[in-house]
């Protein structure tokens, strides 16, 4: 696996599964077992509340990072599919859903078609992107040289707790990720 790229997800309706937090567990293991992406980093949970459409339920999010053979627009078609085997619809703009992938940062590449930006434009001004990608990559900030310190303080007002899952650090533990670097 050649690239490397962070993967937001996103989660406020059960659906099929028990809970949101489920849905994203799915999503891992379908990631995980395509031949052509893998998981190399798994960050913590975090609820926050919904931004933009309010009146619905606390979201639960996640970023990973992934090594991958896809171009960023092979990885999108391929996460959109999982998407919609998890029932995912687009109903509402920002309104609720059983899984949300989206492609913040692909190796340092800048893209910007209809259908594709990257790195994702809102990824600055949302704390429940931002949190958990500085901490599975705390060394982005230089990468991208943005002023980490002054972006998260702008965020202090957005409300997100880091939610402690058993489901969740079991996957950690059971995948194994440190072996796959
Ligand atoms: P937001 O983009 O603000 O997080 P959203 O995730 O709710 O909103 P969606 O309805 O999931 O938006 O996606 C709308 C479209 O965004 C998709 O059909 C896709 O073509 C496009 N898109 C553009 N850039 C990206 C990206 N980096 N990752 C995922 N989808 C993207
Ligand atoms: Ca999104
Ligand atoms: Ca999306």
């Amino acid at each position: 696996m050649k690239k490397f790229a962070f993967i937001g997800l996103g989660s406020n309706i059960a659906g099929s599964e028990s809970t949101p937090v489920d849905q994203l567990i799915a999503a891992l293991n379908k990631i995980n077992s395509s031949r052509d992406i893998s998981i190399t980093s798994v960050s913590s949970l975090y609820k926050s509340k919904p931004i933009g459409l309010t009146n619905q339920p606390d979201f639960i999010n996640a970023v990973i990072k992934v090594k991958t053979n896809f171009c960023p627009e092979a990885l999108l078609e391929v996460l959109q599919g999982f998407e919609k085997m998890q029932g995912r619809e687009r109903i509402i703009h920002w309104g609720p859903r059983t899984i949300d992938l989206d492609i913040l940062i692909y190796e340092n590449l800048k893209v910007s078609t209809q259908n594709l930006k990257i790195p994702h434009p809102r990824i600055f001004e949302r704390a429940f992107v931002m949190l958990p990608l500085i901490e599975i990559e705390p060394s982005l900030s230089e990468i991208y040289g943005y002023k980490s310190s002054n972006t998260l303080e702008n965020l202090a007002n957005q409300s997100i707790v880091k939610l402690m899952d058993n489901n969740w650090e079991n996957w950690r533990v059971g995948a194994n990720l440190s072996d796959k670097i």
